[in-house]
């Protein structure tokens, strides 16, 4: 009994490496943006979630700055034990109109709004039926409701047809999620059978709309408006993290609904509220999603290009880097299947000599090894050029 109870950590550790799977944290200098500083490195930034580049506006910070002048930096406490401010409330209201819905909540991250959420939806006795691709904080609320948790085939409407089928009748309640815009790859959930499926057999329905937020629909409201959906009974969940350019969670819907939350969540309830500052940025965000659709447009117009783009690029190519696949996106995620993880990483660390920023993502994150591609409405078309050609140029790991 010589060896520590620790050990096995830096075991795991040297496994990890074997495994190419050992991650670590790249540092950043300067303002978020199209285009970021590294180590000196002038990069044009692919791997952001900045989608309408919110996160480095003027107004976001005037307003985040105003709102620590005013309040001060912290929260100080959990809002039913030390009350809240105004400005939760108004960041609230905003994002209850933005979604359409009578009421919202706001959490501390989107992570814990879906932990908060579905633990509080669902518990022992009840059924969740997920896609096999949802989002780990959807995986881990799941997990911590004590529901019984079962996958169905990513977007496979008759494979989740057949689980409410033979499983719905032997639980109480019923909850299926699913992120709108899947996170690692870029395509949409089909909602629209979804919400048949959920009358049919008495489901409810929440939908992550993390990446659906800013981006998606006329009105910037996400891929619940996109598709048509709006004002069918589901749960929207979301981040402030992301189009939004700030921190934080949110859950909309119905007053009884958001009632509920405040009074079942413990991911809200035992839980400093969102800072001043973060929920004013939010809060100046929202307004600008919903006054400047051509931040959308924007975006948009660089997804279609780059859509265009790679295909010409990945068609003419049949040599060294046909071993890029590109997956089937519909979104500004874009990712490009590798063939091993080795191969993703070599082909991020020489994008990054070129001065482009793909990140490399392998499993367990995702079941393959890809790049994953994020554009922004502040990407300039000579950014995307360079892209083209950079992808263009990889060699195949020695
Ligand atoms: C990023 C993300 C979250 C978590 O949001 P945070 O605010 O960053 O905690 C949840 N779901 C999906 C699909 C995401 O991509």
């Amino acid at each position: 009994m010589s060896s520590s109870p620790y050990e096995w950590i830096e075991n795991s550790l040297i496994a990890l490496h074997r495994a190419h799977r050992y991650r670590s944290v790249a540092a950043l200098e300067g303002m978020a943006g199209a285009t970021i500083q590294r180590q000196g490195q002038r990069l044009v930034n692919f791997a952001s979630n900045d989608y309408l580049g919110l996160a480095s506006d003027p107004r976001l910070a005037e307003a985040a700055i105003a709102a620590i002048r005013t309040y001060g930096t912290g929260s100080t406490g959990s809002r039913l034990l030390s009350g809240h401010r105004e400005l939760h409330q108004q960041l609230e209201r905003a994002i209850a109109a933005l979604k359409g819905s009578e009421d919202a909540l706001v959490f501390s991250s989107g992570y814990l709004a879906n932990l908060g959420t579905i633990a509080a939806l669902v518990g022992t006795p009840d059924l969740i039926l997920g896609d096999q691709y949802n989002h780990s904080s959807l995986r881990s609320g799941a997990q911590v409701s004590g529901a019984k948790v079962l996958d169905y085939r990513h977007r496979d409407v008759a494979h989740l047809r057949d689980l409410l089928e033979t499983h719905r009748d032997r639980h109480r309640r019923c909850l299926i999620t699913t992120d709108s815009v899947f996170s690692m790859d870029g395509d949409l959930c089909p909602l629209t059978a979804i919400l048949n499926l959920a009358d049919t057999y008495e489901a409810m329905v929440l939908v992550d709309e993390a990446h659906g937020t800013g981006v998606f629909g006329e009105r910037g409201s996400g891929v619940v408006e996109h598709l048509g959906c709006s004002g069918r009974p589901l749960v929207p969940v979301g981040t402030l993290s992301k189009a939004l350019g700030s921190l934080g969670g949110y859950v909309a819907g119905s007053q009884p609904l958001i009632d509920f939350l405040r009074n079942r969540a413990p991911g809200w309830i035992y839980t400093t509220a969102l800072s001043p500052a973060d929920t004013a940025a939010a809060l100046a965000a929202v307004q600008v999603v919903q006054q400047e659709p051509q931040r959308r447009q924007a975006l948009w117009a660089n997804v279609n290009y780059l859509n265009q783009s790679l295909n010409q690029a990945l068609e003419v190519s049949s040599g060294p880097r046909s071993h890029l696949k590109q997956l089937p996106s519909e979104s500004p995620i874009m990712c490009l299947e590798g063939a091993s993880a080795v191969s993703v990483m070599e082909a991020s660390r020489q994008l990054q000599e070129l001065g482009l920023w793909v990140s490399a993502v392998r499993p367990p994150t995702v079941p393959t090894s890809r790049l994953r591609i994020t554009l922004m409405a502040t990407h300039q078309t000579t950014h995307l050029d360079r892209l083209v050609t950079g992808l263009q140029s990889i060699k195949d790991a020695p």
